[in-house]
Formats: structure tokens, C-alpha cells, sequence
């Protein structure tokens, strides 16, 4: 089972081009200046199957979406169930461009099989003294936009 908040349709701010955004409920990290703090309870939100979950995000999908993004909350506390949603997705629309974005580092999460599922991850806790409202697709400059599959192979840090 995976606890969500709701999905947004339209959004041009997580990810390039229009993307399905999935928010996951439950955050641990209280950043200061945080917009969703009706997201950090871990036990609140909509709780459904894992394939459920993924059959509502294909049925969403259209021509028009460049990708998914698992926002937040941190999708990251939920990863084993994270990862059965999208397993499910990519056995369906193995082509389809995947963002998550987490509160953790990568170097933290790297080990995880989650990862290899994925295009991009934006890391990090957004920070309130580095908030920057020019940056691209993150919110305080010490995230980062990370293509997972070089950095995997490069084994180090590779920004998008
Ligand atoms: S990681 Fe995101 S959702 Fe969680 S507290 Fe920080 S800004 Fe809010």
C-alpha cells in the first residue's frame, strides 16, 4: 500500500515540458518555508494498492505529458512501495521520463533499487537562505538535478 496526497495534471515547475505530478504523502524533514506541510503526516492522505495507483497515473497520462514526477512529501519514505508503482508504470510505458524528487542526498540513497527505475532525482532539503526563485525545477540552489542513469554509471554526481 502507498499514501498519496493528490495529482496534479498540468504542471510546467517539476520536470521539463508538462508533466503528471504525483504528490506522496508523509515528510520527516520540516524545512523551514516549506509549502506543503499538510503533507509531512506519514499516516494521513489517500492509502490505495500500489497498482491501483499506477493504473490512475496511466489512465492520466496523454500526448501532451513529457513525464511523471513523484513529488512531496518525500517520496523517498515510501520507496519500497514507490517502487511497485513505478515497476508497474515503466512494465506499461517502459519509454515514459520519470522524476522524484527527495529530501535525502544521493549519496545517501544511492543503493537503492529505486534508482535504476528512474530518469532524474532532485535532491536535497530545500533550504529557505539559498532560495532562489530563477532556479530551474528546484527551489533553493544546494539541490541538485541529477541524471541518474550517468551518475550510476559514472558512480559520482552527474547534474542534468
Ligand atoms: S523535503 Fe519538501 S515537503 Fe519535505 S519539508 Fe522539505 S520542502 Fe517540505
Amino acid at each position: 500500500m502507498i499514501r498519496y496526497a493528490h495529482i496534479l495534471n498540468d504542471s510546467i515547475v517539476d520536470g521539463p515540458g508538462m508533466r503528471l505530478v504525483v504528490f506522496l504523502q508523509g515528510c520527516k524533514w520540516n524545512c523551514e518555508g516549506c509549502h506543503n506541510p499538510h503533507l509531512f503526516p506519514l499516516d494521513e492522505g489517500i492509502e490505495i494498492d500500489e497498482v491501483q495507483l499506477a493504473k490512475i497515473i496511466l489512465k492520466k497520462i496523454n500526448s501532451m505529458h513529457s513525464g511523471i514526477t513523484f513529488s512531496g512529501g518525500d517520496p523517498i519514505l515510501q520507496k519500497e512501495a514507490l517502487l511497485k508503482v513505478i515497476k508497474y508504470i515503466r512494465s506499461r510505458r517502459p519509454d515514459i521520463n520519470i522524476w522524484v524528487y527527495t529530501g535525502f542526498l544521493f549519496e545517501d540513497i544511492n543503493n537503492l533499487p529505486l534508482l535504476k527505475e528512474i530518469d532524474v532525482l532532485v535532491d536535497g532539503q530545500f533550504k529557505l537562505n539559498e532560495k532562489d526563485i530563477s532556479l530551474k525545477f528546484k527551489g533553493s540552489a544546494n539541490q541538485r538535478v541529477i541524471d541518474i542513469k550517468k551518475s550510476l554509471q559514472n558512480n559520482k554526481v552527474t547534474l542534468l
